[in-house]
């Protein structure tokens, strides 16, 4: 290693080669020490949706920059949060009338378990369970593993990580297993949430199920009281083809955490919307009934001013329109791979597309990922296979020619490592 005191997330140090620096951003690209332009083609971890420093997003964080820096969020409140909230409830699915403010990911779906349980607790009904679908990724923290999928990846903590329900994933074909476990676990009268990612399981492998699977668990959880959280963090602002996946299922969840693509990917923030009756069970004269949570860095005003102009991009440009594109972009590419007998379960939903590669050693840790990795970087690419599982979700703005390039290595990804290769 180079010596660098900084320990990265999701890094084997000691196997990992030494990092280029990255000096510079702009449009689907990271620009390294080298000047060398690779191509963004999974967003910063998903995170940049219109392309990296959208100039109308990086004037609102200077503007707001001249006049905010961190603002407690407790007893004062501030304009950019004010609006962003009511910007957030005017586009977000009917129902939803509060928002809470985060940081990360991991913290608006903490924050959405702790509003779920502290409902029940409030309203004098607590409930002890929480429902959750096999392979789901819901964040780092000890909570959110609790509700995630459990492995290598958690095993030094799974002492300390809740018991949770866990329902099979929707398997096409098993769709109603799925429905019929939920059914099950809803009987005890003790669910207080579902928590779900709407359309498709991310890191844990982009993984599609259909809307109508999304719809049927709302009816049943509805039918038995028990809240339904759409950890919409990677699905928000267009990936699936529309703004929140939740749309595509005709459903408002009561929950819904979202993060990533708030900003256009610029500032951390993350937001917890909920319905007004969960809000109203915290509304009381009686203190112990406060929602107790908070974060030093909660409602960050420059984040907020970030994530105002992102609301503002989406209304004054064809962003519905650029997501369509790359979509139909995508669907072009696949194709060709459909019936290509080297890739297996070549899937897409809207703006992400992904492609499973046939290769002896499957699963995440195996050798194939970072090799994968170090295919595509010598290819100016940034790709993160998870595991055998090769997808792309670039920036809205990536030109035809990336994307062609993009598609042209996995090809090229396929003939050298498929086959037994690896
Ligand atoms: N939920 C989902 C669905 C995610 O994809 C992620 C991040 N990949 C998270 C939660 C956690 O977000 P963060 O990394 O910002 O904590």
């Amino acid at each position: 290693m180079s010596g660098s005191p900084v320990w990265h997330p999701f890094t084997q140090h000691a196997l990992e080669p030494a990092m280029k620096r990255i000096v510079r951003t702009e449009d689907a690209y990271l620009i390294d020490e080298d000047g060398t332009r690779i191509l963004d083609a999974i967003s910063s971890w998903w995170v940049i949706t219109h392309g990296h420093r959208h100039p109308a997003i990086m004037e609102a964080i200077r503007r707001a920059a001249e006049s905010y820096d961190q603002v407690i969020f407790a007893e004062y409140t501030h304009a950019p949060a004010e609006e962003l909230a009511r910007g957030l409830i005017e586009i977000a699915p009917a129902g939803l009338e509060h928002v809470f403010y985060s940081d990360s990911g991991s913290t608006a779906v903490e924050v959405a378990l702790k509003m779920a349980l502290g409902y029940f607790h409030n309203i004098g009904a607590p409930r002890s369970r929480v429902s959750v679908m096999e392979h789901s990724y819901h964040g780092d923290t000890i909570g959110t593993m609790s509700v995630g999928e459990r492995g290598v990846f958690n095993a030094a903590y799974e002492p300390f990580l809740f018991a949770v329900d866990r329902l099979p994933f929707p398997e096409a074909g098993r769709e109603q297993q799925t429905l019929d476990a939920f059914e099950a676990f809803c009987a005890s009268g003790q669910v207080a949430a579902l928590i779900v990612e709407p359309l498709i399981l991310g890191a844990g492998g982009m993984k599609i199920y259909p809307a109508v699977v999304l719809a049927e668990l709302k009816r049943i959880a509805e039918r038995h009281g028990t809240l339904l959280i759409a950890d919409e963090v990677m699905t928000g602002w267009g990936r699936t083809g529309t703004l929140f996946a939740c749309e595509q299922a005709g459903i408002a969840p009561d929950i819904l955490c979202t993060s990533k693509g708030l900003t256009g990917g610029a500032l951390p923030l993350a937001a917890t919307l909920c319905t007004a009756e969960i809000f109203d069970a915290h509304l009381s004269t009686d203190r112990c009934r406060t929602f107790f949570h908070s974060s030093s860095y909660t409602a960050n005003p420059i984040a907020c001013a970030a994530a105002v102009a992102n609301l503002a991009v989406w209304k004054a440009e064809p962003v519905g329109g650029r997501i369509e594109s790359l979509a139909a972009k995508h669907r072009h590419h696949l194709q060709r791979f459909g019936a290509d007998p080297r890739f297996a379960n070549v899937r897409q939903t809207g703006t992400i597309a992904a492609l499973d590669l046939c290769v002896p050693a499957e699963g995440y840790l195996s050798e194939v990922g970072p090799r994968l990795r170090a295919f595509f970087r010598e290819r100016r690419l940034l790709i993160r296979p998870l595991g055998n599982v090769i997808y792309l979700m670039p920036p809205y703005c990536v030109a035809d020619a990336d994307l062609d390039r993009a598609y042209e290595a996995i090809d090229a990804a396929a003939a050298a490592f498929s086959g037994g290769r690896l």
